[in-house]
């Protein structure tokens, strides 16, 4: 890398100028590549200088403390921290402190999701959180039946609780920031509903490409009080690096960008891909790199790359409205950065102010394409605490308008994760792909 750093690289006649942006791990591996206290240890918090509790485990209480720096790191001003020498990595232009972001796949999703999935159905009686057999079931019905309302640009559509030790990361993500709050509402008991709702919201806040920007400091805002209330409610104990982290993550974020810029899911997914390629157990890396010539072969032998806005599946069921006869009909569409068509799971977006639902994809002779369209009729607010959830773009909806619309395909503004709740549905915006 220091090399690479110095001199690029040459491809075909070009240098290649090399930066690392940004070093991603899980925390043990972390605090390995930097040589520093692991996260059982007293000054383990790889951001902010504070001394943990042991409470037969490590805590970090302070949601305050004063934050480390690159230069500090660079001078070793903490011996604590600095307990296993210098890092090679500390040779390199990098930020010791800035440039190794809290990954939030490993801290948030198979962390703090499953730390409160795992106290709401095994934790200690004592603490008035375990939600029952009875409610157990429940919610894990509620998963299922929502499986069928996930949309194309998630892997995994969701399992029961009964599978919880199978579940992966995605799952975890999946549940954490689109059917959780929705599963959860009546099953848990308000307060801890309340406390969850904290978590729902802050990590939206941060990994929503729309939020970012404006949300970044409330998140953090939101975040801390979540880690207070957590351990009012969970116990001090509680406070291990994975939820104290939370109180870190915005940092991060207004550096690199919304969670999934940096988190390792891209890794992740292109791991099981990786793993896809191999036809037997000999010689897997040998196979690997041949699969992935022959791909990328195959890629720039073949026009048919998946082109954007070119409809798919043409029909001629409609519905029509009266006067648009002369189009060509199609069930499906892959936009930029989502895929639309009209079967549950893909075919709720936001178009104008509305949540609409999508009936028909029309192709003129013009080659304009536009949609017929459904309207929800009722909009309103699915929580209100601690943020009315219209503000970040969550809607309960309810009443589809009986009558058809048509509207141009560039007015839609962004697709929804549409789950049924009673009579009504809940309209969460999508704001990644793992496609
Ligand atoms: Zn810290």
């Amino acid at each position: 890398m220091k090399l690479l750093e110095r001199d690029g690289f040459d491809y075909l006649g070009t240098t290649i100028e090399v930066v690392l942006s940004c070093v991603i791990c899980d925390t043990p591996a972390r605090a390995f590549v930097k040589a520093v206290k692991g996260h059982s240890g007293y000054y383990g918090c790889d951001k902010c200088t504070q001394s943990g509790i042991y409470i037969n485990k490590m805590t970090f209480p302070e949601i305050n403390a004063a934050l480390r720096t690159d230069i500090k790191f660079d001078e070793m001003r903490d011996e604590e921290h600095h307990a296993h020498g210098r890092s090679p990595f500390s040779r390199l232009s990098i930020g010791m402190v800035s440039q190794f972001p809290i990954d939030y796949m490993h801290l948030v999703c198979l962390g703090v999701m499953k730390k409160l999935l795992m106290l709401w159905m095994k934790g200690p009686v004592s603490l008035g959180c375990r939600i029952g057999s009875t409610a157990v079931n429940m919610l894990s019905e509620r998963l299922i039946e929502y499986s069928s309302y996930i949309p194309r640009e998630f892997c995994r559509k969701g399992r029961s609780l009964h599978e919880i030790d199978r579940w992966k990361a995605t799952e975890y993500r999946l549940f954490c920031l689109y059917t959780g709050p929705v599963a959860l509402s009546e099953i848990l008991s308000p307060h801890v509903y309340a406390n969850f709702l904290l978590l729902f919201v802050g990590i939206t806040c941060l990994a929503s490409p729309q939020l970012v920007n404006n949300f970044c400091s409330y998140a953090n805002e939101i975040l801390c009080i979540f880690v207070q209330n957590f351990a009012q409610i969970y116990g001090n104990d509680m406070l291990v690096y994975n939820v104290h982290g939370l109180v870190h993550l915005s940092e991060d974020v207004k550096k690199f960008g919304p969670l999934d810029n940096y988190s390792a899911f891209v890794f992740e997914s292109y791991l099981g891909k990786l793993k896809r390629l191999l036809r037997t157990p000999n010689r897997p890396l040998q196979q690997v790199i041949r699969r992935i010539y022959e791909r990328q072969f195959i890629k720039r032998n073949n026009d048919s790359i998946i082109k954007t806005r070119e409809p798919k599946y043409e029909h001629t069921h409609g519905p029509l409205l009266r006067d648009l006869d002369s189009v060509k009909q199609y069930k499906e569409i892959q936009m930029d950065d989502f895929l639309i068509s009209c079967s549950r799971g893909n075919n709720c977006v936001k178009l104008d102010n509305d949540v609409v639902i999508i009936k028909n994809i029309l192709l003129h002779s013009n080659q304009d394409i536009s949609i017929i369209y459904e309207k929800f009729m009722d909009k309103s607010d699915f929580f209100t605490y601690p943020i009315s959830s219209s503000i970040i773009g969550i809607h309960k909806v309810s009443r589809l308008t009986r009558h058809l619309f048509v509207g141009k395909l560039t007015l839609i503004k962004c697709k929804y994760v549409l789950l049924p709740k009673h009579d009504s549905f809940i309209a969460i915006p999508v704001m990644h792909s793992e496609k």
